[in-house]
């Protein structure tokens, strides 16, 4: 390195408070809104291995950068690496300006680590010219319009390593100008910073690590005062830090069902209005969160009930931003104070309310058809608890899917039976944000599975399987639950084999069978028995949402095109004659949407009946 003059240590020094400075006034902002902000009431760091592995798994290695994007994954993870070798050269470079350098390029050690860092020098400016290809020149739409930051601080990167490179050339070494380019570059580039998106390289490793530790947790409420998020002053430190987390990449508009088919809602738009309103108002303000476009709020209501909840936002952000619980918040806050106003839903809540079930049925109607169908009443004695779920006891489609499941577990000989008093689990409350009715569901249902001494429950619902599994626990044990695809694959080797080839089977992954409980393999394995398996373009975790979830399969048309007929055209296209599906609320959507983008629709199955037609009707 040259050898700087006093006066130049001393230019050195102010420059360097100066960028510190710049650097503080923003981060200090940021950090006092995140620590405003109301505490997490349910926020435990336990269990830290978890969060441990995530962190090493997200961060130290960009295993999810790289696994959703691979490319650009790829070029982005490189430039984390070089940061992270550029550290102690950094480092050492701030206290060359001081005249305590400690890296020699003389030593072994300091020859060794000069020359890493000049490969990763290489890396990161090859890798960094690719990324801004990319964005200026490609212009993937998901990265939404092109922002001036984003080329300032790709070429300081970019200047940064060159000057770094710069220094091997012989007789450069110890080159003045090239020591105060490096130099002046990093404090142009530190209090740019908090300042942009790029403020995720300090926050990222924070937020991952912080993260609620269920996919798509629904934290309780805190007592009677919470309503979920109403104003500021209802915004979590861990919303705030993950909304001022958002790098912008747009990875989960580009999965979103809503935004793919013409909906207001955007999830990077949701992250992103806490984030301005956070800005704006503060985490203390009593502003309403939510309003419409008219009023100019940062927040759309109408947006927020867009949501069918399918998660796919969530498992895709890189940077640890949990959508669902900043979603479902801002619903649990307009309805519980009463200021989302909505004819269907007004009707769902007192169906909930009035007939225990989604659907609006008298109970009567379920004792019927478990008569119709002669199915035994669990009695304490079967293994199985079989539970009927509004889809299953009331809906024509869903009957047709109990009664297959029935006839293969009749043929396995499993022993089970229904209740003879069942409410909806409150899945489509929750999700909608009526608190009051889903407690009240899951306290009735708990009571009765604790009566009948339930042991063990099958559902042919995923959104059963999940709220039951999941979200009752805030209100006691629920006995352990499965869906009826793990119970089929366990069973495999005792269905009756196929006879020939067996048709081309399209096999749709539900959201809440798939992201939320990890279950990709069990239903293929029973497809794959009876016919020829395939996959639609998108499919395990990223399949797309047939549209129903999150309580709007009862709630009114859908603006833009339908989310099911979207994901209909796609599995149409895959030739296959038969469309496989393992939930009652997917099976419901495609029922009109296959008919409506074909005129030779496929066939649509639900794995039980898949595997119910291999036993003759007389193992009934
Ligand atoms: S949960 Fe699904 S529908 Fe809701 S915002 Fe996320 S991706 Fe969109
Ligand atoms: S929320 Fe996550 S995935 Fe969406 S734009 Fe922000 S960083 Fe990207």
């Amino acid at each position: 390195m040259p050898q700087l003059t006093w006066p130049e240590s001393a230019l050195f020094l102010v420059l360097l408070a100066g960028s510190i400075f710049g650097f503080w006034l923003r981060f200090r902002k940021v950090w006092h809104i995140v620590r405003q902000s109301k505490k997490d009431a349910d926020f435990q760091l336990q269990p830290v291995g978890r969060r441990v592995a995530d962190f090493f798994w997200e961060v130290m290695l960009q295993g999810k950068v790289i696994s959703q994007r691979p490319l650009p994954g790829i070029a982005h993870a490189l430039v984390f690496w070089g940061f992270c070798v550029f550290a102690l050269i950094t480092a050492n470079h701030f206290a060359e300006g001081l005249r305590i350098g400690f890296l020699h390029r003389a030593g072994f050690f300091g020859t060794l680590y000069f020359d890493i860092a000049a490969v990763f020098a290489i890396a990161v400016a090859v890798s960094i010219t690719g990324l801004a290809f990319r964005r200026f020149v490609i212009r993937p739409k998901w990265l939404g319009p092109l922002s001036p930051e984003s080329g300032i601080i790709a070429l300081l990167i970019f200047l940064l390593m060159a000057t770094y490179l710069a220094t091997f050339v012989e007789g450069w070494e110890s080159s003045r100008w090239l020591w105060w380019a490096h130099t002046l570059t990093i404090l142009i580039f530190l209090p740019l910073v908090p300042h942009t998106k790029h403020l995720h390289l300090l926050l990222s490793p924070l937020t991952i690590f912080l993260k609620r530790d269920t996919f798509s947790k629904i934290p309780p409420l805190a007592g009677d005062e919470d309503f979920g998020l109403d104003t500021g002053k209802d915004i979590t430190e861990l919303i705030s830090l993950q909304a001022f987390t958002c790098v912008e990449c747009g990875r989960c508009s580009q999965h979103c069902p809503a935004t793919n088919t013409g909906k207001i809602l955007n999830p990077k738009e949701i992250a992103l209005g806490v984030r301005a309103y956070l800005n704006e108002f503060g985490p203390t303000s009593e502003e309403p969160l939510l309003g419409d476009q008219i009023s100019g709020a940062h927040l759309s209501q109408e947006a927020v009930f867009q949501c069918t909840t399918c998660g796919s936002c969530e498992f895709q952000c890189p940077v640890g931003v949990q959508h669902l619980p900043m979603i479902i918040g801002l619903r649990r806050g307009a309805v519980n104070t009463g200021k989302w106003e909505d004819d269907y839903g007004t009707k769902l809540f007192l169906n909930l309310e009035r007939n225990g079930n989604a659907l609006g049925f008298s109970s009567s109607e379920r004792d019927k058809f478990i008569q119709k169908q002669e199915l035994p009443l669990f009695d304490g004695t079967q293994d199985y608890c079989l539970w009927l779920g509004c889809m299953g006891a009331y809906d024509p489609q869903g009957r047709e899917i109990i009664a297959s499941l029935v006839r293969v577990m009749r043929g396995l000989n499993a022993s089970f039976g229904v209740l003879r008093k069942e409410k909806c689990t409150g899945d489509p409350a929750r999700r909608l944000g009526n608190d009051l009715a889903f407690g009240q569901l899951a306290e009735s249902n708990l009571e009765t599975l604790r009566e009948n001494k339930v042991k063990r429950i099958i559902s042919i619902c995923p959104h059963c399987v999940r709220t039951i599994g999941t979200d009752w626990a805030e209100y006691g044990q629920a006995p352990p639950i499965e869906h009826h695809s793990e119970f089929l694959a366990r069973h495999l080797d005792q269905l009756p084999a196929r006879t020939g080839e067996g048709e081309k089977i399209v096999y749709h992954d539900p959201c809440y069978l798939g992201r939320y409980r990890g279950v990709y393999d069990a239903p293929r394995e029973v497809v794959a028995k009876f016919g020829t398996l395939t996959d639609p373009p998108r499919s395990r975790e990223r399949s797309f949402c047939c549209g129903a979830g999150g309580g709007l399969a009862f709630l009114g048309e859908e603006r833009g095109k339908r989310i099911s007929v979207e994901r209909a055209e796609e599995l149409v296209a895959t030739g296959a004659s038969v469309v496989a599906a393992a939930c009652p609320f997917c099976n419901t959507m495609f029922r009109d949407a296959l008919a409506g983008v074909s005129a030779t629709p496929p066939k649509l199955l639900d794995i039980a009946q898949i595997a119910a037609a291999s036993f003759a009707p007389s193992d009934k």
